[in-house]
Formats: C-alpha cells, structure tokens, sequence
C-alpha cells in the first residue's frame, strides 16, 4: 500500500504543472482579506533535497524544473512558480522543491489556514520535521498562533475532508493529489469530491491525475464533468509520445473545479511555451477546456 514515494517525482514536469496552477489558485485566494483554508489531502514529505538519494537517482526533475531554471523568458504565471523556488535557493543552484504543502505554507497570510494529510509512516515524518523547521524561522511573537495556522495529520484525505467542509470562513482551496496507483483512487476522488461539494459548493477544487490510457481516468473525468452546478477548468499537459514500454509518466493534468476566472486565459498564454519548454518528443502537447455542470444531479457512469 504505501510503495509511492514523491521525493522521486518531486519537480518533474507533472509537478510543474501542478504546482503552477496550484500558486495561481493560492494568489487568487489572497486577494481578498477574508481567511482562506487550504486543504491538501494527499500533501507528501512538503519539501524536498533535489541532491537527495531519491531524486538524484530519479533523476525525474532535470526533465521538468531544472529545464526552466536558467530561461530568462518565462510567462508570467511560469515565473512567479519558478520565483517560489528560487527564494528557497538563494545561491542560485537547483537544491530544494517544494512540495504541495510548502507552496501553500508560502503563500498563506496570518489569517489563513492549512489542513495537511499524509498516510505514509516516513513522509508524515518529515512532513512534521519540515513544518516544525519553518516554524522556528518563524519570530517567537508570531509562533503562538502557528499551532492552529498549520494542522498536519497522519489520516487518510478522502475521508478526513469531509469533518473540515465548510470552512468557518467560507473560503477555502482543496487539492486532492493522489498517487492513483491503488486504481480505486479514481473513485474515491469522484466519490470525496461529490460528497465535499454538497457540504461547501463554493470551494475551489484541484485534482490532479496522471495521463495514463485507463478506463478508471476516463470514467474519473467524466463523472467529475457531471456532478451539479460548478464551473470547471481542465488543463492537460503531455510532454511526449508514450513510450514503447508503457513507462514513465509522459503526461498529467489538472481538473479544477470553481477556478478563479483568470485562470484560463493565463493558462492560455502560458501552456504553449510551457508545452515547448518541456517537451521530450514531437508527441508534446496540452489541452485546456472549460464548462459549467448541469444544475441537476447526474453522476450515473
Ligand atoms: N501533494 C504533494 C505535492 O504536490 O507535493 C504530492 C503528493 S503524492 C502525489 C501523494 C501522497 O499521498 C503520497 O505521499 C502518499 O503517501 C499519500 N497518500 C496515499 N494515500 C493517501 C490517503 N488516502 N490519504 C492521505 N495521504 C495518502
């Protein structure tokens, strides 16, 4: 059950694309003053050594972070992601990723909220080592409010969502990024999402999936088009053929629900430089769509 470790895929192109989209839809939510929850549901190890064991043998992040790191033509929403992580390597040389859970930590105001889950005995470990760490660079007047800023837990996030929606604010980002390899994660997305906006229909949702030819992702995706009343956004990005073998992750994408609604057209200003930049092959390309659910209930497959 707990094989998946992101420390090998930390900063490859699918968390390029995740993570972009993910400080996008963070910067929408400061824009007002009212507190914000972010939900990560699925939040991993938060931070990660790119000279580490894993991903140095993965080598996965020279194909995806390390191909944007010394271009002086990034689009605007490219560079404030790659800006984020700049500022965690001052000296200029690729070391540090950030997770999910430190990009919203980042981008998080005094007044917001941040609800963590990982299942996995080592990476809830240094999840907690890592949030611990960033709360000492935190000034002692400001640590005492940390303890409810920033909530970590050792819980499954389907299930843990529910108890949190809505937010006491009304305002709230949950990002669901499973490791799919248990194909009932599929389901279990559609299942959580269906449920979540029930409880809190004006949350802004971002799943995340990986492009591979399953029935499990066309059925995932087809169902979250039907649930009721909610804009969408898709974003895909493919950044070569699939290979000969069947391996390694070519592609990945983004379904977001109630997305801000610049998203789009940034999205459409920056995906074709961003297809380039990381294409492997002339099989590269991105998809983006955008749709309003039928009002009425309809999730039959
Ligand atoms: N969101 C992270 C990021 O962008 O940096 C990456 C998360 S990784 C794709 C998925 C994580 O989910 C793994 O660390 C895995 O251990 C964890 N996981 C798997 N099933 C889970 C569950 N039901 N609840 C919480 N975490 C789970």
């Amino acid at each position: 059950m707990f094989s998946y470790r992101h420390a090998f895929h930390a900063g490859n192109h699918a968390d390029v694309l995740k993570h972009m989209v993910l400080v996008q839809l963070l910067r929408h939510m400061a824009l007002k003053e009212a507190a914000c929850m972010t939900i990560d549901t699925h939040a991993g190890a938060g931070l990660y050594a790119l000279d580490g064991n894993q991903a140095s043998k993965s080598g996965e992040f020279k194909e995806g972070i390390a191909r944007l790191w010394q271009r002086q033509d990034l689009p605007a929403i490219v560079a404030d992601y790659v800006g984020l992580i700049k500022k965690m390597n001052p000296d200029g040389k690729l070391r540090h990723y950030p997770g999910s859970p430190y990009c919203a930590y980042q981008l998080s105001r005094e007044q917001d909220r941040l609800r963590l889950f990982e299942l996995h005995p080592s990476d809830i470990k240094l999840l907690n080592e890592n949030f611990q760490h960033l709360a000492q660079q935190v000034p002692p007047k400001s640590r005492a409010g940390r303890g409810k800023r920033v909530m970590v837990q050792r819980d499954d996030g389907f299930a843990s969502l529910r108890a949190l929606l809505p937010p006491p604010s009304r305002r709230g980002l949950i990002l669901i990024d499973p490791p799919y390899e248990d194909k009932n994660d599929y389901r279990h997305v559609v299942t959580a999402v269906a449920d979540a906006l029930t409880r809190f229909p004006t949350g802004t949702y971002a799943i995340w999936y990986p492009l591979l030819p399953r029935p499990e992702l066309r059925q995932m995706l087809s169902r979250l088009k039907r649930l009721p009343g909610a804009e969408w956004l898709h974003v895909s990005l493919r950044v070569g053929k699939p290979s000969p073998d069947g391996l390694g992750l070519r592609g990945s994408g983004m379904y977001i629900i109630n997305p801000p609604w610049t998203l789009a057209t940034q999205l459409k200003e920056s995906m074709p430089w961003l297809t380039q930049a990381l294409a492997q092959d002339e099989g590269a390309e991105f998809t983006l769509e955008t749709g309003t659910t039928p009002a009425s209930r309809d999730e039959r497959d």
